[in-house]
């Protein structure tokens, strides 16, 4: 089932409406969902800072972190069950030796 999610703008409900996340490295964050005219002084930002953001830093972060995201389970060579047995042979009595000893029994 597609489920059709309509942006609106988060001040005037008028869509279609981008969302624009903001965040500061103190921890302070905000997400909103603004139409063109509510979302231009933003715009204004993206467009004056945009040649500014340290690109290179951040998506080879970004581009790191989602090449290790994905979980792979790496093959662990287990040693083959037969290593687990004892490689000792029983030790074969000769024949002589059983004779041997039943004689002496
Ligand atoms: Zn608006």
């Amino acid at each position: 089932m597609v489920k059709l999610q309509v942006i609106g703008c988060d001040i005037c409900r008028q869509t279609p409406a981008l969302t624009y996340e903001i965040a500061a490295s103190d921890g302070r964050s905000v997400e909103v969902d603004l139409c063109s005219n509510h979302g231009e002084s933003i715009e204004a930002l993206l467009a004056d800072f945009g040649s500014l953001a340290k690109k290179g830093d951040e998506e080879a972060a970004e581009e790191a972190a989602e090449e290790t995201a994905p979980v792979v389970p790496k093959r662990t060579r287990t040693p083959a069950k037969k290593a687990a047995t004892p490689r000792r042979r029983p030790k074969v009595t000769p024949l002589e030796d059983i004779e041997a000893l039943k004689k002496k029994g």
